[in-house]
């Protein structure tokens, strides 16, 4: 299985990933143009893209969707409750482009398994997801206040996780945002800091070499060096080399990742 974060950030999410049958997208938060963009430059024509996966219906998921469902009839899957939040936002979609899963539902496509599992975030009914190919899998979480121990058991023994790093607390409670804001992002329905990210994989991780891939940095209230060596030290701190045990790297609100081989 291939990954790759195409970008993430405050600004846009789009995660890319690939086995032998399927080429799939993780939301699509840019414009349809900008996509397009970033798919090429790591070699994928995006219209070889099989389908899109929603893990909620802010802007900053979903830009691009309906523009992308259009241009190379792609089918996009998301929650009932989703699929009702994003009604008018995305255009019109071919009635069998419009794929419901129920949120906690395992469902196979070809060569992938897939399981979501719920997040908590200021959004109807936010999901996670864990993708299995093989012997391997992919965790997907951002956007989510906390996590609790119900997420922790999903993502648990992942080959590779994409995690959000949204902000530095402090950073953000001496920052700029009007304080209502700031709660928001605070909240158990908000984002994940820095420390909550370290915290939480500190508790999943095994040291076998899973790929650790901090995600959803603020461009205000974060710093990538800070996220980067608080999540750092937190892990440390159980003993796991950085270097040698595990891969710990960022990702960009404006450029991709690396493509991971798993
Ligand atoms: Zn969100
Ligand atoms: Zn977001």
């Amino acid at each position: 299985m291939k990954f790759c974060s195409l970008s993430s950030g405050s600004s846009g999410n789009c995660q890319y990933v690939e086995t032998e049958n399927l080429r799939i997208l993780i939301d699509a938060g840019f414009s349809g143009k900008r996509i397009e963009e970033l798919l090429s430059s790591i070699g994928v024509n995006p219209s070889t893209i099989d389908c899109i996966f929603v893990t909620h219906e802010h802007v900053d998921h979903i830009k691009g969707i309906g523009i992308l469902s259009r241009r190379y009839d792609i089918p996009i899957y998301a929650n009932e409750k989703t699929w009702i939040s994003m009604d008018g936002e995305l255009g019109k979609l071919k009635d069998e482009n419009i794929k419901v899963f129920e949120t906690g539902e395992e469902f196979q496509l070809k060569d992938l398994d897939f399981c979501t599992f719920s997040t908590s975030h200021d959004a109807v009914d936010p999901v996670g997801y864990c993708i299995y190919n093989k012997k391997t899998k992919i965790s997907i979480i951002t956007d989510t206040g906390w996590v609790n121990d119900n997420m922790k058991e999903k993502i648990r023994d992942s080959q590779l996780y994409l995690i959000e790093s949204n902000h530095d607390i402090k950073m953000l409670k001496e920052g700029k945002y009007p304080w209502p804001l700031k709660q928001r992002i605070l909240s158990k329905k908000g984002h994940l800091s820095n420390e909550a990210a370290g915290i939480t994989l500190k508790e999943v991780l095994k040291g076998e070499r899973e790929v650790v891939l901090l995600g959803h940095l603020s461009k205000e209230n974060n710093i990538p060096l800070l996220a980067y060596n608080t999540v750092k030290n937190i892990i440390e701190s159980t003993g796991i080399n950085i270097h040698k045990d595990i891969i710990l790297d960022l990702t960009y609100r404006d450029r991709t990742t690396k493509v991971y081989n798993l």
